[in-house]
């Protein structure tokens, strides 16, 4: 067994998952965090684990993505799914906490294992590489030292400060008898989903978009967006026409019913190989989610359509995972780093959390000299590791878990008895895989 402590920069919920999970195993750890010297400017308690803003760890449904997400957690003896427990409020089929009490409970658990030492002290550069690892853990509001070291060791480009996400939808929920396949002056079958308008049906898409609310910036978010990825309101506000030569241009996908190029177009992509889930090309956006989806359906073929996620635009911190994560969160150009958190790519406090978990079984396994693990796709933790590291990387934006992140399933089977089905692959999946690593 190593003396030598694992470190772990940030002692926020990936951070706080990541030191419990090896303190557990008999692993000794040196936790830092910089507040309550320095604070983001989102955070606020001097408590660790503190939760920013809403305080739902949202469905607590195992058939949902997001509670499936849970279920495997509690089955590794998560600290921080324990003390949500503990904490709850009243909230539905949600599982809401109770922010005060949650983030000192956890606080109060970290600081009362003998294991964990805490440090509060700002990390300003990443520390030389050891044969101990070490845990980056510090959010997606990393303070700016840091996230500097950190670009230089990925290489700027693959590190962003924003998030833009564009809505994706669900395949089974388009309607294929409008929609038609092409690549734009392809002849072949085309690797795009169209949704072709008529002027009219454009002007009244256009106004609904004006129209819908938005979610006001935080005061530390500035309107900075890079020129390729502006929200689509924002576009639109440039002219009535702009949306037309910029990502709903028609030209060279002629609609095969009439031979013409529409007057626009929206062009969905596959998001993931199976071809489950599509996204709408260059819609990221920050329209709240009830104008997305009300606004979002009235283009033509999506007017069922299912969300897997909706748009939003954030400050936000994160690497781009293909290109700088192995499937066990080390880093590849560093492998004795693991990241961990929302600086992984996802999005979320119990997907931050999770990441902390399996950072923190790695970081243990590799100080112990054991080989570290990798959960397996048809789970909810092994399905956000594929969107991490097998996602194209010229278009990886974060992502929540969602089942359009799962492998493919049978899709004749009832929607309703989907959700039920892959909770149950999933979880043998999990027992079967502690088992083996002895989890
Ligand atoms: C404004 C805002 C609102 C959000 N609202 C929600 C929401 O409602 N629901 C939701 O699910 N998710 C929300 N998120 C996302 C959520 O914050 C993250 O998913 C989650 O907190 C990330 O966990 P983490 O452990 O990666 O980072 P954090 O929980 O942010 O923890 C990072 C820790 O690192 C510390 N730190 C940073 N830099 C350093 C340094 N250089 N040295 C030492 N310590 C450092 C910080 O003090 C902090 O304690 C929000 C994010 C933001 C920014």
């Amino acid at each position: 067994m190593t003396t030598t402590p694992i470190t772990i920069i940030g002692g926020g919920l990936a951070g706080c998952e990541a030191a419990w999970q090896i303190a557990r195993r008999g692993g000794q750890v040196r936790l830092y965090d910089m507040k309550p010297h320095r604070f983001s400017p989102a955070h606020h308690s001097p408590d660790l684990a503190e939760l920013v803003c809403s305080n739902s760890l949202r469905s607590d449904d195992r058939n949902s993505g997001v509670g499936l997400l849970k279920e495997e957690m509690r089955r590794l003896d998560s600290l921080l799914m324990a003390v949500a427990e503990e904490t709850r409020v009243p909230a539905g089929k949600a599982l809401a906490v109770d922010r005060a009490q949650f983030a000192a409970a956890v606080t109060a658990r970290i600081e009362g294992q003998p294991n964990i030492t805490i440090d509060r002290n700002e990390i300003t550069t990443l520390p030389e590489p050891t044969t101990t690892p070490l845990i980056m853990a510090t959010g997606p509001l990393t303070s700016d030292p840091l996230a500097a070291a950190l670009a230089e060791l990925t290489g700027a480009k693959h590190l962003a400060f924003y998030d833009a996400i564009a809505p994706i939808v669900t395949a089974d929920s388009l309607d294929r008898t409008v929609i038609y396949q092409a690549s734009r002056y392809d002849d072949g079958p085309g690797d795009y989903l169209n949704c072709p308008m008529d002027r009219e049906q454009y002007l009244t898409f256009i106004t609904a978009l004006a129209a819908g609310a938005k979610v006001p910036l935080k005061d530390f978010e500035e309107p900075r967006y890079f020129e390729g990825c502006l929200p689509v309101e924002v576009m639109l506000a440039r002219g009535d026409d702009t949306l037309r030569f910029g990502p709903m241009k028609p030209v060279g996908l002629p609609d095969p019913r009439t031979g013409r190029d529409p007057y626009a177009v929206v062009q969905l992509r596959m998001e993931n190989r199976e071809g489950t889930t599509y996204n709408l090309v260059g819609f990221q956006t920050k329209l709240t989610y009830q104008a997305q989806t009300e606004v979002f359906r009235l283009i033509p073929g999506l007017e069922r359509a299912e969300f897997a996620r909706l748009g939003s635009i954030h400050r936000n911190t994160f690497v781009c995972g293909p290109l700088v994560l192995e499937p066990t969160l080390q880093c590849k150009m560093r492998p004795d780093l693991l990241l961990a958190g929302q600086l992984t790519g996802v999005e979320g406090y119990v997907e931050s959390t999770a990441m902390g978990l399996l950072a923190g079984i790695n970081g243990f396994r590799l100080a112990t000299g054991l080989a570290p693990v990798t959960p397996p796709p048809e789970t909810a933790l092994g399905s956000l590791i594929v969107h991490l590291t097998s996602s194209d990387p010229k278009h990886f934006q974060p992502s929540n878990i969602n089942f359009g992140l799962f492998p493919p399933i049978n899709l004749k089977m009832p929607k309703k008895n989907r959700g039920a089905y892959r909770a149950e692959q999933a979880l043998l999946a999990l027992e079967n895989w502690r088992r083996t690593a002895a989890l």
